[in-house]
Parts: C-alpha cells; sequence; structure tokens
C-alpha cells in the first residue's frame, strides 16, 4: 500500500471498480454520491492537488470526464465538473481528482 488512497485505487492495490482506464486517469464511482450520477476522475499519475497539475494532466482528466459523460449519456442533460482545491475548497483527498456529477439539477452557487 502507499500512503495515498486514490494511488492505491488506481494501481488496483485496493479493488475498486474501474468505469473508465486512459492513459491519464481513471475513473470510478464516488463511495458516498452527492446525486443519482457522481463518478471521480482520478489523476493516474499522484498530483497532490490542481495547483500542482500541469496542462496535459488537466487536459487528461477532462478528456477522460467528457468521454464518460458521453458514454454514460449524461452529456446531452447536462451535468457539472468541479474540481475542489486544499481547504476552503472542500478537498478531502490529497491526490487529484475531478468530481462528475450528474442526474439532477444542481444549485447554484454551489455550497
Ligand atoms: P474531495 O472532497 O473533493 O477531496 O472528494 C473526495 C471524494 O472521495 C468524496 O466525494 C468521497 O466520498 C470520495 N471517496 C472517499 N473514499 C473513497 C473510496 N474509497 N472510493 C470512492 N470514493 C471515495
Ligand atoms: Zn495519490
Amino acid at each position: 500500500m502507499s500512503n495515498c488512497l486514490f494511488c492505491d485505487i488506481v494501481s488496483g492495490k485496493i479493488p475498486s471498480p474501474h468505469c473508465l482506464d486512459t492513459e491519464d486517469a481513471v475513473v470510478i464511482r464516488d463511495i458516498a454520491p452527492a446525486a443519482p450520477k457522481h463518478f471521480l476522475v482520478l489523476s493516474r499519475r499522484h498530483v497532490d492537488s490542481l495547483n500542482d497539475a500541469d496542462s496535459g494532466v488537466v487536459a487528461g482528466l477532462f478528456e477522460a470526464a467528457t468521454r464518460w459523460a458521453r458514454a454514460e449519456g449524461f452529456d446531452r442533460e447536462g451535468y457539472r465538473a468541479v474540481i475542489n482545491v486544499l481547504e476552503l475548497g472542500g478537498q478531502t483527498v490529497p491526490h487529484l481528482h475531478l468530481h462528475l456529477l450528474a442526474g439532477r439539477a444542481m444549485n447554484w452557487p454551489p455550497g
């Protein structure tokens, strides 16, 4: 085991079904869904937060996110793609990931 939960999920050391594997990212279901459809797009490479991500890593996350949205069919009805950054941003797992939320109307401004 590494000391990073999401690295262990990416590598398969912690069993968690991968919905999609790309060169740059792994899509999984969030364990505590905040919407009828709630996926996490994990950076394949460990990066603590968006602050430390280069443009290739960020592009890879969004490429996987839009691919999975199309595959699941919620690209047409709409969804939210969000990255929480550090404490005030609500980031609880220090490994770069993007939330994909769908299946209900999203509120704005977010809480
Ligand atoms: P954040 O608060 O932006 O860092 O998001 C972390 C997310 O990871 C939360 O929505 C958690 O519900 C989710 N989470 C934590 N542990 C797991 C796990 N083992 N498998 C899937 N999702 C997880
Ligand atoms: Zn990690």
